[in-house]
Protein backbone atom coordinates (compact mmCIF):
# COMPACT_ATOMS: atom_id res chain seq x y z
CA UNK A 1 0.00 0.00 0.00
CA UNK A 2 2.78 2.36 0.80
CA UNK A 3 4.11 1.96 -2.46
CA UNK A 4 0.66 2.95 -4.20
CA UNK A 5 0.47 5.77 -2.32
CA UNK A 6 4.10 6.85 -3.76
CA UNK A 7 3.39 8.91 -6.22
CA UNK A 8 -0.16 9.74 -5.58
CA UNK A 9 -1.13 13.55 -5.52
CA UNK A 10 -2.10 15.23 -2.55
CA UNK A 11 -5.70 14.90 -3.31
CA UNK A 12 -5.71 10.99 -4.43
CA UNK A 13 -3.90 10.38 -1.41
CA UNK A 14 -6.40 12.08 0.82
CA UNK A 15 -8.94 9.65 -1.16
CA UNK A 16 -7.19 6.61 -0.57
CA UNK A 17 -6.62 7.61 2.88
CA UNK A 18 -10.41 8.00 3.52
CA UNK A 19 -11.08 4.45 1.67
CA UNK A 20 -8.22 2.92 3.73
CA UNK A 21 -10.06 4.12 6.87
CA UNK A 22 -13.44 2.84 6.13
CA UNK A 23 -12.00 -0.82 4.69
CA UNK A 24 -10.79 -0.95 8.06
CA UNK A 25 -14.24 -0.79 9.93
CA UNK A 26 -15.56 -2.77 7.61
CA UNK A 27 -12.91 -5.34 8.14
CA UNK A 28 -14.12 -5.01 12.18
CA UNK A 29 -17.21 -5.40 11.38
CA UNK A 30 -18.32 -1.90 12.33
CA UNK A 31 -20.65 -0.48 10.39
CA UNK A 32 -23.09 1.37 12.66
CA UNK A 33 -23.19 4.53 14.30
CA UNK A 34 -21.73 4.94 17.24
CA UNK A 35 -17.84 3.82 16.21
CA UNK A 36 -16.08 1.34 18.67
CA UNK A 37 -12.64 3.01 18.46
CA UNK A 38 -11.44 0.26 20.94
CA UNK A 39 -12.21 -2.45 18.21
CA UNK A 40 -10.05 -1.59 15.51
CA UNK A 41 -6.55 -2.42 17.78
CA UNK A 42 -7.80 -5.19 19.99
CA UNK A 43 -6.89 -7.58 17.72
CA UNK A 44 -2.95 -6.31 17.42
CA UNK A 45 -0.95 -7.97 19.40
CA UNK A 46 2.02 -5.20 18.78
CA UNK A 47 0.05 -2.24 20.26
CA UNK A 48 -1.54 -1.36 24.19
CA UNK A 49 -3.82 1.74 24.38
CA UNK A 50 -4.62 3.44 27.47
CA UNK A 51 -6.81 7.03 28.80
CA UNK A 52 -4.38 9.33 30.55
CA UNK A 53 -4.70 12.62 32.37
CA UNK A 54 -1.86 14.68 30.18
CA UNK A 55 -2.64 17.85 32.13
CA UNK A 56 -2.86 19.35 28.73
CA UNK A 57 0.66 19.08 27.32
CA UNK A 58 -0.60 17.26 24.37
CA UNK A 59 -3.48 14.88 23.32
CA UNK A 60 -2.35 11.88 22.99
CA UNK A 61 0.82 10.35 22.28
CA UNK A 62 2.31 7.14 20.63
CA UNK A 63 5.29 5.78 21.78
CA UNK A 64 7.68 3.11 19.84
CA UNK A 65 9.30 1.05 22.48
CA UNK A 66 11.93 -1.04 21.00
CA UNK A 67 13.01 -3.35 24.10
CA UNK A 68 9.19 -4.81 24.09
CA UNK A 69 9.04 -4.22 20.15
CA UNK A 70 5.54 -2.77 21.66
CA UNK A 71 3.71 0.43 20.65
CA UNK A 72 2.37 2.34 23.63
CA UNK A 73 -0.64 4.24 22.86
CA UNK A 74 -2.08 7.07 25.40
CA UNK A 75 -4.93 9.77 24.93
CA UNK A 76 -6.26 11.99 27.01
CA UNK A 77 -9.36 11.08 28.47
CA UNK A 78 -10.91 15.13 28.08
CA UNK A 79 -14.54 13.82 27.84
CA UNK A 80 -15.40 16.75 25.00
CA UNK A 81 -12.51 15.05 23.01
CA UNK A 82 -11.87 11.61 24.16
CA UNK A 83 -12.94 9.58 21.20
CA UNK A 84 -11.06 12.34 18.89
CA UNK A 85 -8.01 12.04 21.05
CA UNK A 86 -8.38 8.47 20.43
CA UNK A 87 -8.93 8.03 17.23
CA UNK A 88 -5.81 10.53 16.36
CA UNK A 89 -3.93 8.33 17.49
CA UNK A 90 -5.17 4.96 16.17
CA UNK A 91 -5.00 6.70 12.84
CA UNK A 92 -1.04 7.44 13.02
CA UNK A 93 -0.70 3.48 14.42
CA UNK A 94 -2.97 2.85 11.22
CA UNK A 95 -1.47 4.51 8.41
CA UNK A 96 1.31 2.55 7.50
CA UNK A 97 3.54 5.97 6.32
CA UNK A 98 3.17 7.46 9.96
CA UNK A 99 3.55 3.76 11.72
CA UNK A 100 6.99 3.64 10.17
CA UNK A 101 7.89 7.14 10.74
CA UNK A 102 7.60 6.99 14.50
CA UNK A 103 8.92 3.38 15.01
CA UNK A 104 11.94 4.46 12.74
CA UNK A 105 12.57 8.17 13.39
CA UNK A 106 12.93 8.23 17.48
CA UNK A 107 9.99 6.03 18.49
CA UNK A 108 8.14 9.04 19.86
CA UNK A 109 4.99 10.75 18.40
CA UNK A 110 3.15 13.37 20.19
CA UNK A 111 -0.17 14.92 19.39
CA UNK A 112 -1.47 18.57 19.96
CA UNK A 113 -4.16 19.44 18.04
CA UNK A 114 -4.64 22.58 18.66
CA UNK A 115 -1.24 24.23 17.96
CA UNK A 116 -0.24 21.42 15.55
CA UNK A 117 3.17 20.62 17.29
CA UNK A 118 4.79 18.17 15.62
CA UNK A 119 4.98 17.63 11.72
CA UNK A 120 1.53 19.43 10.46
CA UNK A 121 1.37 17.12 7.34
CA UNK A 122 0.99 14.18 9.45
CA UNK A 123 -1.43 15.48 11.78
CA UNK A 124 -3.83 16.86 9.29
CA UNK A 125 -3.46 13.23 7.72
CA UNK A 126 -4.46 11.59 11.08
CA UNK A 127 -7.19 14.59 12.10
CA UNK A 128 -8.73 13.65 8.52
CA UNK A 129 -8.45 9.69 8.92
CA UNK A 130 -9.97 9.69 12.59
CA UNK A 131 -12.66 11.99 11.05
CA UNK A 132 -13.21 8.85 8.79
CA UNK A 133 -13.07 6.41 11.43
CA UNK A 134 -15.71 8.24 13.55
CA UNK A 135 -18.38 9.50 10.87
CA UNK A 136 -17.90 7.13 7.55
CA UNK A 137 -18.39 8.45 4.32
CA UNK A 138 -20.34 5.10 4.12
CA UNK A 139 -22.71 6.01 6.75
CA UNK A 140 -22.95 9.18 6.04
CA UNK A 141 -23.95 9.34 2.51
CA UNK A 142 -27.31 8.69 3.20
CA UNK A 143 -28.06 11.04 5.75
CA UNK A 144 -30.34 14.18 5.10
CA UNK A 145 -28.35 16.76 6.82
CA UNK A 146 -27.99 20.33 6.67
CA UNK A 147 -25.78 22.76 8.56
CA UNK A 148 -28.72 23.70 10.67
CA UNK A 149 -28.20 23.42 15.07
CA UNK A 150 -30.95 20.17 14.85
CA UNK A 151 -28.86 18.29 12.64
CA UNK A 152 -25.34 19.05 14.11
CA UNK A 153 -26.88 18.20 17.52
CA UNK A 154 -28.47 15.17 15.83
CA UNK A 155 -25.36 13.68 14.17
CA UNK A 156 -23.13 14.70 17.55
CA UNK A 157 -24.98 12.50 19.62
CA UNK A 158 -25.11 9.60 17.07
CA UNK A 159 -21.55 9.33 16.05
CA UNK A 160 -20.58 10.06 19.67
CA UNK A 161 -18.58 13.49 17.99
CA UNK A 162 -17.94 17.06 19.43
CA UNK A 163 -20.22 19.54 17.83
CA UNK A 164 -17.04 20.84 16.35
CA UNK A 165 -16.17 17.65 14.39
CA UNK A 166 -20.20 17.12 13.48
CA UNK A 167 -20.51 20.68 12.18
CA UNK A 168 -17.54 20.96 9.88
CA UNK A 169 -18.64 17.02 8.43
CA UNK A 170 -21.82 18.16 7.84
CA UNK A 171 -20.28 21.60 5.92
CA UNK A 172 -17.83 19.57 3.58
CA UNK A 173 -20.39 17.14 2.82
CA UNK A 174 -23.26 19.53 1.99
CA UNK A 175 -24.14 20.85 -1.36
CA UNK A 176 -25.52 23.69 -0.08
CA UNK A 177 -22.59 26.81 -0.17
CA UNK A 178 -21.91 27.51 3.66
CA UNK A 179 -19.24 28.05 5.92
CA UNK A 180 -18.46 27.22 9.38
CA UNK A 181 -16.91 29.57 11.92
CA UNK A 182 -15.58 28.52 15.70
CA UNK A 183 -15.07 31.80 17.56
CA UNK A 184 -14.11 32.26 21.39
CA UNK A 185 -14.95 35.77 23.61
CA UNK A 186 -15.96 37.06 20.45
CA UNK A 187 -12.65 36.87 18.24
CA UNK A 188 -12.97 33.42 15.51
CA UNK A 189 -10.53 31.03 16.12
CA UNK A 190 -10.77 29.29 12.87
CA UNK A 191 -13.11 28.46 10.34
CA UNK A 192 -13.83 27.15 7.03
CA UNK A 193 -16.04 27.69 3.52
CA UNK A 194 -17.01 24.49 1.40
CA UNK A 195 -16.17 24.10 -1.84
CA UNK A 196 -19.82 25.04 -3.07
CA UNK A 197 -19.02 28.63 -1.30
CA UNK A 198 -16.00 28.67 -2.86
CA UNK A 199 -17.48 28.09 -5.98
CA UNK A 200 -19.73 31.61 -5.51
CA UNK A 201 -16.39 33.77 -4.99
CA UNK A 202 -16.08 33.58 -1.08
CA UNK A 203 -12.81 32.28 -0.06
CA UNK A 204 -12.33 31.76 3.49
CA UNK A 205 -12.80 32.70 6.87
CA UNK A 206 -10.26 34.99 8.35
CA UNK A 207 -8.57 33.81 12.48
CA UNK A 208 -8.48 36.77 14.62
CA UNK A 209 -11.51 38.55 13.02
CA UNK A 210 -14.17 39.97 15.77
CA UNK A 211 -17.12 38.93 14.77
CA UNK A 212 -19.89 40.61 14.05
CA UNK A 213 -21.72 43.29 16.80
CA UNK A 214 -25.30 42.24 16.97
CA UNK A 215 -25.29 38.77 15.66
CA UNK A 216 -26.59 35.26 16.61
CA UNK A 217 -23.52 33.96 17.44
CA UNK A 218 -22.92 36.64 20.32
CA UNK A 219 -26.30 36.40 21.59
CA UNK A 220 -25.42 32.48 21.92
CA UNK A 221 -22.74 33.04 23.17
CA UNK A 222 -24.12 34.70 26.23
CA UNK A 223 -27.36 33.17 26.92
CA UNK A 224 -25.93 29.70 25.87
CA UNK A 225 -28.82 29.09 23.92
CA UNK A 226 -29.29 28.26 20.28
CA UNK A 227 -29.78 31.18 18.37
CA UNK A 228 -30.37 32.17 14.22
CA UNK A 229 -30.70 35.68 12.68
CA UNK A 230 -30.20 36.33 8.82
CA UNK A 231 -26.77 37.62 8.05
CA UNK A 232 -24.74 38.19 5.00
CA UNK A 233 -21.11 36.71 4.15
CA UNK A 234 -19.18 39.57 3.83
CA UNK A 235 -19.84 40.09 7.80
CA UNK A 236 -18.18 37.09 7.85
CA UNK A 237 -15.54 36.20 4.89
CA UNK A 238 -12.84 37.64 3.54
CA UNK A 239 -12.80 39.17 0.05
CA UNK A 240 -16.82 39.45 0.07
CA UNK A 241 -17.01 39.78 -3.97
CA UNK A 242 -20.95 40.92 -3.81
CA UNK A 243 -23.78 40.75 -0.83
CA UNK A 244 -25.11 37.26 -0.37
CA UNK A 245 -27.43 36.56 2.29
CA UNK A 246 -26.84 33.96 4.47
CA UNK A 247 -28.78 32.13 7.31
CA UNK A 248 -26.32 32.61 10.51
CA UNK A 249 -27.23 29.52 13.09
CA UNK A 250 -24.94 29.60 16.04
CA UNK A 251 -24.85 26.61 19.05
CA UNK A 252 -22.54 27.52 22.44
CA UNK A 253 -20.46 24.75 22.97
CA UNK A 254 -19.57 24.49 26.87
CA UNK A 255 -17.10 21.83 26.78
CA UNK A 256 -14.81 23.54 24.30
CA UNK A 257 -16.02 27.28 25.46
CA UNK A 258 -16.30 28.42 21.70
CA UNK A 259 -19.69 29.26 19.79
CA UNK A 260 -20.10 27.40 16.32
CA UNK A 261 -21.48 29.26 13.47
CA UNK A 262 -22.43 27.61 10.48
CA UNK A 263 -23.67 30.47 7.50
CA UNK A 264 -25.55 29.16 5.03
CA UNK A 265 -26.75 30.50 1.74
CA UNK A 266 -30.90 31.21 1.83
ZN1 LIG B 1 -0.65 13.32 15.94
Amino acid sequence: MTNERRFQTHEQRAASLRVHAQDMLKAHDLTAAPIDLHRLVEDRSQIRVAAMDLRGACDGLLRWVPRYRLFYLYYDPNPYKKRFNLGHEIAHFLIDEHHHAIRSGGGFHKSNKQSFVGHKRMESEANAYCAELLMPGFLFKDLDVEPCADDILQVAGDFEVSLQSAARRIIERTEIPSALVVSRDGIVSWGMVNDPLVHLGFWGVTAGKTVPQTCATRRAASTGNNESATSHAGQWLEQAPYRLPMREEAIASPGHRVTITMLSVV
